[in-house]
């Protein structure tokens, strides 16, 4: 059986979606470049609008969706959606937490390895005619302990993959944490206090909520090991980006890699000026696996809602 409603794709994903769609007899526009004028001008001829990180769907605009049921994100986060406005005239909003999971715990595995070795050194030398082998002079994974905050399906996939290197897990999460889990990677529960103490590596998954504003900041920095590293993938504003620098810069804290920020997009923030630090533009989930494992699901949701199943 066919579907017969128009469906508005703001962003730029993966082909899958727009195929598995069509042959649902769906009506995809695909307008990957649109811009929020636009979006405000059109919105009222479509069922179901479609973004991932580039548009925001404002409470304007779905005021004047007036034939939307859904609203999907194909992505984790959905911070670029205004949910209460979207509660209010009664259209689901649904995402693909399964897409981002390995891709982020995999891109956190390779900014600590590129951290403990100092990658950046030597290759910046390099390029800069030097050769910088005793500059990157660095550290094994073996044996660190890594406290994951936030144990979701992003910190449970880092604390599988970072187990098979031999690494201390060290967890802590507001809600209970999965008993097998933590047999498995033989996780050592704690309050966030004694993780920030004890880590070699910090590693944040949790979402950017009032109570997780700045959930890091200069005090909880203070406490940390003056070798450690912290490493946020989960959303800006979680780390106290100004608080990271001064630790840093003072030598405090042995450096930091960074995929999302306060303010985004954010090129030539002042982090950058610090070798021991790495700077990504929240490409976590910037696998071409990632996108369209996230793609296939949301499809998939998106017909099941229609033949009413979900
Ligand atoms: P999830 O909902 O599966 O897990 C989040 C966990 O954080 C939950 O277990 C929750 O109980 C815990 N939590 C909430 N508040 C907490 C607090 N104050 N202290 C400790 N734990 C707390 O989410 P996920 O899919 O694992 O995603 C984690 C984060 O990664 C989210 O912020 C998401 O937006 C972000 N993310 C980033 C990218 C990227 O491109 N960098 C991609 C996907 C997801």
């Amino acid at each position: 059986m066919g579907f017969d409603d128009s469906v508005l794709i703001c962003d730029t994903v993966d082909p899958l979606l727009n195929k598995i769609l069509d042959d649902n007899g769906l009506k995809v526009s695909y307008e990957p470049e649109i811009t929020p004028e636009q979006i405000l001008e059109k919105i009222t001829n479509f069922n179901i609008v479609i973004v991932r990180s580039r548009t925001t769907i404002t409470k304007e605009m779905i005021d004047k969706a007036d034939n939307c049921k859904i609203i999907a994100r194909v992505g984790v986060g959905l911070d670029n959606i205004d949910l209460e406005a979207a509660k209010a005239k009664n259209i689901r909003v649904i995402n693909a937490v399964e897409g981002a999971m390995n891709a982020v715990a995999e891109l956190v595995i390779g900014l600590m390895f590129t951290l403990a070795r100092n990658v950046k050194v030597g290759d910046m030398g390099i390029r800069n005619n030097e050769w910088p082998k005793k500059e990157m002079l660095g550290t094994e994974l073996k044996g660190k302990y890594l406290g994951i905050i936030g144990l979701g399906n992003i910190g449970k996939r880092l604390g599988r993959l970072a187990r098979a290197l031999n690494m201390n897990i060290i967890g802590f999460d507001v809600m209970p944490i999965d008993e097998e889990f933590a047999k498995e990677v033989g996780l050592m529960k704690a309050d966030l206090d004694t993780l920030l103490q004890s880590a070699d590596y910090v590693s944040i998954h949790v979402p950017l909520l009032d109570s997780t504003y700045h959930l890091i900041d200069a005090k909880k920095m203070s406490t940390m090991k003056k070798t450690a590293r912290i490493i946020n993938t989960s959303r800006g504003g979680v780390v106290d980006e100004d608080a990271l620098y001064d630790a840093i810069k003072s030598g405090n804290l042995g450096g930091a890699a960074l995929d999302v920020f306060e303010k985004e997009p954010a090129p030539g923030h002042k982090l950058s000026e610090l070798k021991n630090v790495i700077l990504t533009p929240h490409a976590g989930a910037q696998t071409k696996e990632a996108q369209s494992l996230a793609a296939n699901v949301i499809a998939e949701k998106i017909v099941q809602i229609l033949r009413g199943v979900i």
